[in-house]
């Protein structure tokens, strides 16, 4: 996340604060209130969609939840705005928990569609019931006062906007560089990898989907007295593609894309308004048309929005360690030199018709390195999976440390103590190797969006990044920490997951063909880290695939062909084994 320099953020926000002050026509008072306005929802769908990947085209709405409370309750009921306020985003919150819900269990093309049908619905109810006005809306909302002062429509308001705009940019800024933050950045990259690390993705993307919301809600609220009337239209589906419009056109990405973003709709679509009936000669939406081209044309050369321009002359602020001498985060018990960890009983996984994982046995014992290996297409990755909760077993079980995990989900499994990479490098590429690696350390913190967003959390944040520090030079890798995580080449990337894993202070790590892909340069250091993690009393599941890389390291090995353990001992059993050289040698060269 690029984050300007420092008097960047403190000169705009006193620059938009003085604008009333300046002899600035009420033209363009009128419109710096549109865009706070605007910028309000589109930094909401930055955080939901650029950041965490879900798609809404229906926050249109929830800025009507937020106007049309406010609207009814001071006409209605004359009740005090700012007490409406408070009553618009309860309403918003809940809708939003209730709809989040449901929807964002669905993925692909499901969500979008689900928003469209929401964003509708909210909207035809706005429309059609005769206490909100109907079409027709609700007139004669008051103007907000503060301190006994009306603060009107123009001038007076502008501040109020700006105020709660740029708050909420500092609030989104702070939260992206937190603990939920991360979890919500690595929303993008699947559940897979998250879950494994003990985050329910699921509440994260109810976290990101409510402060959305929240934001949206503030924004109807000052729109309804800005206003002074509301009616159904600005909070309409085509509304709502207007947002997510500013938002990709700006930088969806980026804070300051949605005010970009905002502002160039905004101004342009306003001019456009007066211009284009001028040049064509009837009156109609041409400026539809004219945005519809831009955001094709923007996506096509820049796809990270015309911030991407901007962004260019604010290169991102480096994060200046501060976090020597923080505390150390807890520490789970360790099990004993020779305890049962892991005992794995005739799991069975059949895809359908094939039998992946055929009734497979074994167990790990704390301090022991245990190699899983077998040709392409064993089932290696399926046992590891049934081992860590992503795949549902067919029949068997599993239990860690005495306890059953078989069908816990791998959050859960993660929460025991089981930790480990990916056969397919899952590393959220735009953060650092840092951030990256303190993602491991999610379930030994606690620090909840609110805090993050007040900026509580400093000490919390000290202590992980110490952890992924520390966890960082374990594996040689600390001099890459700054480093975002997607340019690294294949070989680091797997270290990286492994310092990940080790930042959830596991007691057992597994590990799936940590050295596929790699150069033999690379292969040699990624032994020398599994040496030493061994030599530190760390156990170990390595699954892989190249029966030359385990022989040097593991203690016990298992065999698997075809779904079955073809035989199980110690490196020069299984080495002199004729049976096992001819699965090899069968199925390969
Ligand atoms: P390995 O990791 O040993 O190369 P896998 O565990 O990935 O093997 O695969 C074992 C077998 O199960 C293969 O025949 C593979 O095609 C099949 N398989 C793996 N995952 C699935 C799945 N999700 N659906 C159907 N078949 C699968
Ligand atoms: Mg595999």
């Amino acid at each position: 996340m690029a984050r300007l320099h420092r008097w960047a953020f403190p000169a705009f926000a006193a620059f938009m604060l003085a604008l009333p002050l300046l002899p600035v026509p009420d033209f363009w008072i009128t419109q710096s209130n549109y865009i706070g306005l605007y910028s309000l929802v589109a930094l909401g769908l930055v955080l939901l969609t650029g950041v965490g990947g879900l798609t809404s085209f229906g926050q249109a709405a929830f800025v009507g939840i937020g106007a049309y409370t406010s609207a009814y309750l001071a006409t209605a009921h004359a009740l005090s705005p700012w007490l409406a306020l408070f009553v618009g985003l309860a309403l918003a919150v809940a809708v939003a928990l209730v709809l989040g819900a449901i929807t964002l269990r669905m993925s692909g093309h499901y969500l979008p569609l689900a928003t469209i049908a929401w964003g509708l619905a909210l909207n035809y109810a706005m429309g059609n019931m005769s206490w909100l006005g109907k079409y027709d809306g609700l007139q004669g909302v008051p103007s907000l006062s503060a301190f006994g002062f009306d603060l009107g429509t123009g001038r007076g308001l502008h501040d109020l906007i700006w105020a709660i705009a740029l708050l909420a940019a500092l609030a989104v800024i702070h939260l992206l560089d937190s603990r939920p933050g991360r979890a919500i950045r690595s929303l993008k990259s699947g559940s897979m990898m998250a879950e494994a690390m003990g985050i329910s993705t699921l509440r994260y993307k109810l976290v990101a989907f409510v402060i959305a919301a929240v934001l949206a809600a503030l924004s109807g609220w000052l729109f309804a007295h800005f206003q002074r009337s509301v009616n159904p239209t600005p909070f309409s589906i085509a509304k709502g593609i207007e947002y997510l419009f500013m938002a990709v056109l700006g930088g969806v990405g980026n804070v300051w894309g949605a005010f970009l973003g905002s502002a160039v709709v905004r101004i342009v679509e306003d001019q456009l308004q007066v211009l284009l009936p001028k040049l064509i000669g009837t009156s109609g939406n041409f400026e539809t048309i004219i945005f519809g081209i831009v955001l094709v044309v923007v996506l096509k050369y820049a796809p990270d929005g015309l911030w991407s321009f901007v962004g260019r002359f604010a290169p991102p602020a480096r994060r200046e360690p501060d976090w020597h001498g923080a505390a150390a985060l807890p520490l789970r018990s360790k099990p004993q030199r020779g305890e049962l960890l892991l005992d794995v009983q005739a799991v069975r996984k059949e895809f359908g018709g094939l039998v992946a994982v055929n009734d497979v046995s074994f167990q790990i014992r704390a301090g022991d390195i245990v190699g899983l290996i077998g040709p392409n297409g064993a089932g290696k990755s399926t046992t590891f999976n049934l081992v860590t909760g992503v795949l549902a077993l067919t029949r068997g079980s599993v239990s860690f440390r005495g306890e059953a995990i078989g069908g816990l989900p791998s959050r859960e499994i993660a929460r025991r103590g089981v930790s480990r990479t990916f056969q397919h490098v899952k590393l959220v590429p735009e953060m650092t190797v840092l951030e990256n690696v303190a993602l491991g350390g999610y379930l030994r913190s606690r620090s909840g969006a609110i805090k993050a967003m007040l900026r509580l959390d400093r000490e919390e944040e000290k202590c992980l990044f110490a952890e992924a520090e520390r966890q960082l030079a374990r594996i040689g890798m600390a001099d890459k920490m700054h480093e975002l995580a997607g340019n690294l080449a294949l070989g680091p990337q797997r270290l990286v997951e492994i310092a990940r894993a080790l930042a959830t202070d596991p007691a057992l790590l597994l590990l799936d063909e940590p050295a596929a892909g790699l150069r033999h340069k690379e292969k040699q250091a990624l032994g020398d880290v599994l040496r030493q993690l061994k030599s530190e009393g760390m156990s170990i599941l390595l699954v892989e695939h190249d029966m030359d890389f385990v022989m040097g390291l593991t203690d016990r090995i298992v065999v698997m062909e075809f779904g079955t353990r073809l035989m199980e001992g110690t490196p020069a059993e299984v080495q002199a084994s004729p049976q096992v050289r001819a699965a090899y040698l069968g199925t390969e060269h």
